[in-house]
């Protein structure tokens, strides 16, 4: 088989092995269920306590203000389906933006079927949102801001400082999908007034379907899953054991040498972008040029369809993917694109290559010759792309 090039480290990433290495024992050997009386439970426990304490002090919170999910997305529709029935009785007003994930935004959509309003703030054309339009939207019934702290997409990264002053200065909660920034860029809870942040062990080189909800002490909310007494009575079902040790141990790898990892990540991404562009005509940065992601390199390439533009590099060996995991396989152009403005047309050929600590120099390299080629053959075939041409 090929070589896999590995560029969708925002999609998903691989367990590192340090973090398979703590799992397992979890699954066979110390298996019993940490509410269980036995040592073989309580070693469960400790397991489960040690984990959670690791996380919280990552993100200058309470171990106890650290609630596990199976996901992302759990977090993202606790914190707001969580938040909008327990503060019912003070408003029924949420704002959230245009470009959040469909965890944030399909939620909503539900939540506005029951009588709640949802204010969907713009973005400007590097996908960040206007803090005015932001304070203007604030009413008396406003319980809830939720914004992301980076964007999956394009890789954004939003004013969380000063949303989360807003917030403060407003009496509303404010939730931040983190999914993307946890493990990446350090966040403190306090210093950024966040009251609640979700994320996922597998976009930092944990295990899949295990994540976790901050909730800072006094926030107000419901449970979403209710059963037995777990997670301090807020989130029934046994605990995924092997899954939160992996997290722990995961977040602990993120953190360690994070400046050093995200210099070289920064180093690769500009080495990419300038590859692309000074070999490739029709290309246009998607995202802020510098605050963003250090892994994110999102582009459009114009006259191809992002669709044909992934199977050719599939075919290289390389993995990459067009607007999101979640919405490739539709033929829908990516809301986050369009809300930056872009045309339908221009939307439908982006790509996003995400970089990881196992990224190298000699695959930006080649990538950049594939797509060089790739890009040619595919615009051959454009009539658009003959008549520009001729044009110049
Ligand atoms: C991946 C992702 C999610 C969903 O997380 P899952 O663990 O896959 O459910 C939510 N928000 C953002 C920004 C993401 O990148």
């Amino acid at each position: 088989m090929k070589k896999l090039v590995y560029m969708d480290n925002s999609a998903t990433t691989p367990v590192k092995q340090e973090v398979l290495d703590e799992m397992l024992p979890y699954f066979n050997i110390k298996y019993g269920n940490p509410s269980s009386i036995y040592s073989l439970g309580s070693h469960s426990r400790t397991a489960v306590e040690t984990s959670r304490e690791k996380i919280g002090s990552t993100i200058n919170a309470k171990g106890k203000e650290i609630f596990f999910t199976a996901g992302g997305t759990e977090a993202d529709n606790w914190a707001i389906k969580g938040v909008a029935y327990a503060n019912k009785e003070k408003g029924n007003h949420i704002i959230t933006s245009k470009i959040e994930h469909h965890g944030i935004l399909h939620t909503c959509e539900y939540l506005e079927k029951q009588g709640f309003e949802i204010t969907y703030l713009d973005v400007d054309e590097y996908g960040v949102i206007d803090l005015n339009q932001l304070k203007e939207s604030i009413t008396e019934k406003t319980i809830l801001i939720s914004i992301m702290f980076a964007n999956n997409e394009i890789g954004t990264i939003q004013p969380i400082k000063e949303i989360g002053k807003i917030a403060k200065e407003n009496g509303v909660y404010f939730h931040t999908d983190a999914v993307q920034a946890i493990g990446h860029i350090k966040i403190d809870v306090d210093e950024l007034n966040i009251d609640m942040l979700s994320m996922a062990a597998h976009k930092f080189y944990g295990p899949k379907g295990i994540g976790a909800l901050y909730i800072r002490q006094g926030v107000k909310i419901d449970s979403l899953i209710t059963g037995g007494a777990q997670e301090r009575n807020r989130r029934a079902g046994t605990e995924n054991v092997p899954g939160i040790v992996g997290m722990g141990k995961a977040i602990e790898l993120a953190y360690e040498n994070l400046d050093e990892k995200n210099e070289k990540l920064i180093y690769l991404r500009e080495k990419l972008i300038k590859g692309i562009f000074d070999n490739i005509d029709y290309v246009r940065l998607n995202g802020h040029p510098t605050n963003r992601l250090p892994g994110n390199v999102n582009i459009c390439f114009e006259f191809i369809e992002g669709e044909s533009l992934l199977l050719s590099l599939d075919m290289e060996g390389i993995a990459g993917s067009s607007g999101s995991a979640c919405t490739s396989g539709t033929l829908d152009p990516s809301h986050v694109l369009l809300s930056i403005g872009l045309p339908h047309e221009i939307a439908h050929g982006s790509l996003r290559l995400s970089l990881g600590d196992f990224n190298t120099e000699d695959e930006v390299n080649y990538v950049v010759e594939k797509l060089i080629g790739i890009v040619a053959r595919l615009r051959a075939m454009s009539p658009l792309y003959e008549k520009v041409k001729e044009v110049r």
